[in-house]
């Protein structure tokens, strides 16, 4: 933080203000070299995740639009809104803690199934269908070989 009169990079905060409001930090500096003081305001990013689809394009990671994917894939399964909120809030709790900012969507895929494997076998079976493309009865014979797999270890 460069001094706007002497442009030294030596200063201390003598006063610190957060606004909760606008998420704006006001700091009064004051130059530890010219003695002058100045005001810096900080304000957080918001923090924005980064999807990359199957085709390559990347789009802003939308949570209503992966509930969304995932109610309409299990909606026969009358699986609670608050419980599939409560997954959704995981994964991105989740995708918030990673280190980079971009996520591929078949990951997103996985640990959609993943939490769904616990809390419903047919909405699985659901979703899968819908996030691996089933094509044809093998493919179901195959997620059902997987999940009786998963569940037996
Ligand atoms: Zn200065």
């Amino acid at each position: 933080m460069l001094c706007p009169f002497c442009h030294k990079d030596s200063n201390k905060v003598i006063d610190k203000r957060d606004n909760n409001e606008t998420g704006v930090t006001r700091r009064r500096r004051e130059c530890l070299i010219c003695t002058k003081r100045f005001t810096t305001y900080e304000r957080i990013e918001n923090i924005s995740l980064h999807v990359v689809k199957r085709s390559g394009k990347i789009e802003e990671f939308d949570r209503e639009k992966l509930k969304r994917g995932v109610t309409r894939a299990v909606k026969k399964r009358l699986i609670p809104e608050s419980v599939i909120d409560e997954m959704i809030d995981d994964i991105e709790l989740k995708l918030l803690n990673r280190k980079t900012s971009e996520i591929k969507s078949t990951e997103i895929g996985k640990m959609v199934l993943t939490r769904l494997k616990k809390i419903d076998t047919i909405g699985y079976l659901l979703f899968a269908s819908v996030y691996r493309d089933f094509n044809c009865i093998a493919d179901f014979e195959e997620a059902i070989a997987e999940l009786k797999h998963v569940t037996s270890t």
